[in-house]
């Protein structure tokens, strides 16, 4: 049953019966005094039944302690132990001393409750916000970056994610169904249960010699329970055929034997399964190692008049979805949470033709070098770089919006231009004899016919091609853009100090809610940095 925390304090809470314990600059009063009355617990009245069930334990105590967990790389067992012994949590949730109880468990599912709405991101919103008030913060300007979390999952090698996925299988075959278990076992090559086979990446050698005998067995086991009525049903054998058919191809016999030939497939997609205990987990290369996990994006302010940045905006998505991807979604969510930045800065994984255009449409200059290019400018000669749309003189229609090619490189003016709505393109046409005595032609990005020489160029072309000469020509500029490396230092303080480097969870849902509070923990340590160093803006809250 939903019920409010007494707001009524009590003179057995910590501060009174040991008033001296802390000086009182401890982070706890300011966290007591300003942040904890800021918990908004009719935000969490839906979760819980309004007339059935025992009264629900504190929230805001439940809400402090999952930011206290977020501050610092604690279990949930590790929660229930301190909260009773440190005086500073004590302070900081104004709690009576001999009254600091919870179970891990409740703590838990109150945890469990959060993943199944919005409401831990508006927890964190709001918060945000008010922080942002009170420290008269800028959002204007604001910088995002991406890092890896760390899945639980063991990384399977190819061998590994074949043996798993068969010995996961058998597991449940032989508890449902014992005595196909038998049957089958004995027309495998090895014991996948009761045997200790190598699934890591050790013995890679022997790997690869087994890595087809495997299959095999995969394959008998496919065509020994695909029509039966039952087990073709069953979640594991599910992930035995979708394995078998993203690794392996089977290969018609021509020599008519029993068993068709089975090839291993040279490189299986990158979105395939990666380990049959978790199916919605990737693999992803960052850096030259593959991980198991899921990307995360954290986006903050980085306004230089700032005395105080904070964190904006935080989100988990599939390892395997690119930067560029992402990035219109990094901004609906600021716009729609009120965070609205008119700069935002990002490296070139965020940076292409698409997503300038895209976030001036929304309103949002993304600034940064553009991808696809080199950005070393040591290495960048303006004499023989390759041509580009940039080196184009080119005009937008004011009244059309269309792309208007005056002239080449070499000063050369068109023949014709047109649309090719196959394309997507505009297609401008040179006179090719004089193209092909340029001086310019190795480095022209023009297709040289018999007839005609044709450059294609679109918008997103030509503001990728122009934002590369801007940065690589505009020391200014590159100046500008390199507030961006602020970010680097956020995602250490995360994954660094607040655990964020590992998921504790199996899910993506959960894995979020850990960045949520962590991102959370990380505003409110700079909140009370602020306070100490500099005034707020507001009067204390009550
Ligand atoms: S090759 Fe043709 S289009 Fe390219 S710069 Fe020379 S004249 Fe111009």
């Amino acid at each position: 049953m939903f019920c409010l925390t007494s707001h009524q304090s009590s003179m057995f809470e910590a501060d009174k019966i040991f008033p001296d314990a802390l000086p009182e600059e401890d982070w706890c009063f300011t966290f007591r005094d300003r942040i904890y009355p800021l918990i908004n617990e009719n935000k969490f009245k839906h979760l819980y039944s309004e007339s059935e069930g025992r009264p629900n334990f504190s929230i805001k105590k439940m809400v402090s302690l999952l930011i206290f967990m977020g501050t610092a790389k604690l279990t949930w067992r590790g929660v229930e132990f301190q909260f009773p012994r440190r005086i500073d949590w004590l302070i900081a949730t104004s709690t009576e001393v001999g009254k600091a109880k919870i179970d891990h468990t409740t703590l838990f599912k109150f945890y469990e409750l959060l993943e199944t709405d919005n409401t831990a991101v508006e927890l964190f919103t709001e918060l945000t916000d008010k922080f942002i008030e009170l420290c008269g913060t800028s959002i204007k300007k604001q910088r995002t970056d991406s890092f890896f979390i760390h899945g639980w999952l063991k990384l399977l090698s190819r061998y590994g994610l074949l043996t798993e996925t068969v010995r996961k299988f058998l597991l449940t075959l032989r508890k449902q169904k014992p005595g196909l278990y038998e049957k089958i076992k004995g027309q495998l090559s090895n014991d996948y249960i009761n045997k200790e086979l190598e699934i890591g990446e050790k013995d890679k050698k022997s790997a690869q010699r087994q890595i087809s005998i495997v299959a095999k067995d995969l394959y008998r086991i496919k065509c020994a329970f695909e029509n039966h009525k039952k087990i073709k049903h069953f979640q594991t054998f599910k992930i035995l055929c979708t394995v078998f058919a993203e690794q392996c191809e089977v290969k018609e016999n021509r020599d008519n034997q029993e068993e068709p030939e089975i090839v291993i497939k040279e490189k299986p997609d990158t979105g395939s399964i990666c380990s049959p205990h978790n199916t919605d987990v990737r693999c992803a290369r960052k850096n030259n190692h593959l991980t198991t996990g899921d990307k995360a994006f954290v986006t903050e302010t980085c306004g230089p008049e700032n005395k105080t940045q904070f964190i904006t905006d935080v989100n988990v998505i599939t390892s395997t979805v690119h930067d560029s991807q992402q990035q219109p979604k990094i901004q609906e969510r600021l716009v729609k949470n009120k965070f609205k930045p008119e700069k935002q800065y990002g490296d070139s994984g965020f940076v292409n033709g698409k997503t300038i255009l895209d976030s001036r449409e929304a309103g949002i200059e993304l600034e940064g070098p553009c991808s696809g290019h080199s950005q070393t400018t040591e290495a960048y000669d303006p004499e023989k770089r390759r041509l580009d749309a940039g080196d184009f003189d080119i005009t937008i229609s004011s009244k059309t919006k269309e792309l208007i090619v005056n002239s080449c490189p070499n000063k050369l003016k068109p023949l014709n231009q047109k649309l090719s709505t196959k394309r997507d393109k505009i297609l401008v046409h040179f006179d090719p004899d004089i193209c092909r005595s340029c001086l310019y032609l190795e480095r022209c990005p023009i297709r040289t016919g018999k007839r005609v020489a044709t450059f294609s160029v679109n918008h997103r072309d030509y503001a990728g091609a122009v934002r590369y000469h801007k940065y690589m020509e505009d020391q200014e500029y590159r100046k500008e853009c390199s507030i961006r490396t602020g970010i680097e230092a956020t995602v250490s303080e995360l994954t660094r100090s607040h655990g964020v480097r590992k998921s504790r969870h199996r899910k993506q849902t959960k894995t979020n809610l850990q960045l949520i509070f962590a991102a959370i923990a990380c505003n409110v340590k700079r909140f009370i940095r602020h306070g100490k160093s500099y005034e707020y803006l507001e009067p204390e809250y009550t």
